[in-house]
């Protein structure tokens, strides 16, 4: 029997190397599917070492790959781990320590882009949104063409409090090409400030913790790699829909480098656009020609409180699309010069 006060601690018995595994199943890596492992226990350590404390804890890994990051997350005495691989190929390679752990790994064959998280764990976990942050924890290291969708469709999740955050604010440390976690963290006035910093960053607390370079993974990809953690805030900085928010940003950044009131008159019909543009601004006190990358989180509250009480006013407003206005006149114009 174990003392008490002794802390009740799993270390996965003596196992083959990732290297041996790949060996073993032949999973040599597909350019396809963007895979690029890590080989480095004391790299995967840190990467799970940053999720914080996982004593006790439910985790989601998304795309294990030959198990390297499954192996660190095993050893931090979770109480379960639940995997998502798309590849057949892994799984053998998977089975092998969910036999070194009995009873704590369980593997999923399917796509982390559908796979529906919120009916894995116990409904026991679920903690109210305004408490600590569940024991439940997602981690990975995903190829970065699934990683940008993925995070936006999570922050879409945060934003509506369901999918991986019905059990309330969920951690998540994920790995993504260097240049989109400076996106994710970019502050205001950077160069690298987008779309992704003002979406992560009203929503959830963001750090990136440190950078892995892409020679530490086989085979090593062109960039380094940025890991970063997310903590679902209590209190979002926009307390509008996640559309409506994605809508005004999106307007605001395709024009980067042109002053801001270029991008938000796009979010009005061509006859009102300048009377509108200059309503929202004048409403949400911002300065016209700032540009996308100095505005700050407060700006962009402000703009969205506006346009959304403008699409309250006028509810046709919010289906408005300039691209298709754009194409309409094009269409309107071939058809009169040809009619001529
Ligand atoms: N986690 C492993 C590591 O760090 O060595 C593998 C990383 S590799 C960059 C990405 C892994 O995600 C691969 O195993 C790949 O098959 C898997 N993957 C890619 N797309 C996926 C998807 N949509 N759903 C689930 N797994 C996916």
């Amino acid at each position: 029997m174990a003392s008490a006060g002794k802390l009740n601690t799993f270390r996965l018995p003596p196992l083959p190397t990732i290297r041996e595994i790949i060996k073993l199943f032949k999973l040599q890596a597909l350019k396809q599917l963007s895979q690029n492992f890590l080989l480095d226990l004391r790299l995967t350590d840190k990467i799970v070492r940053k999720a914080g404390n996982l004593n006790n804890a439910y985790v989601y890994e998304v795309g294990p790959g030959p198990g390297g990051i499954t192996r660190s997350i095993l050893n931090a005495n979770v109480a379960e781990l639940l995997v998502v691989e798309k590849d057949t190929r892994f799984i053998p390679g998977l089975q092998m320590l969910c036999d070194a752990a009995p009873g704590k790994l369980r593997i999923v064959h399917g796509d982390v882009l559908t796979f529906k998280v919120e009916k894995a764990f116990p409904e026991s976990l679920r903690r109210r949104w305004e408490d600590e942050p569940p024991n439940v924890h997602i981690i990975g290291n995903l190829p970065f063409s699934v990683s940008t969708p993925l995070i936006v469709k999570w922050l879409g999740n945060v934003s509506r409090r369901d999918g991986p955050f019905a059990y309330g604010r969920t951690q998540m440390t994920l790995s993504f090409q260097k240049e989109v976690a400076d996106r994710l963290t970019a502050n205001t006035g950077s160069k690298q400030r987008s779309r992704l910093s003002i979406m992560a960053q009203h929503l959830c607390s963001v750090q990136h913790v440190f950078t892995i370079p892409g020679k530490a993974f086989i085979p090593k990809p062109e960039v380094d790699v940025g890991v970063v953690h997310f903590t679902p805030l209590v209190q979002p900085t926009i307390q509008q829909p996640f559309e409506l928010v994605e809508k005004v940003v999106q307007n605001v950044f395709q024009f980067r480098r042109k002053y801001c009131y270029r991008g938000l008159g796009m979010l009005f019909p061509e006859a009102q656009r300048s009377e509108n543009t200059g309503k929202l601004l004048q409403l949400a006190d911002v300065d016209p020609t700032l540009r996308p990358c100095q505005l700050a989180l407060s700006h962009f509250k402000a703009l969205c409180d506006v346009y959304r009480k403008m699409c309250d006013e006028d509810p046709s407003l919010f289906a408005y699309n300039f691209r298709q206005e754009l194409k309409q006149s094009k269409s309107r114009g071939q058809e009169e010069s040809g009619g001529l």
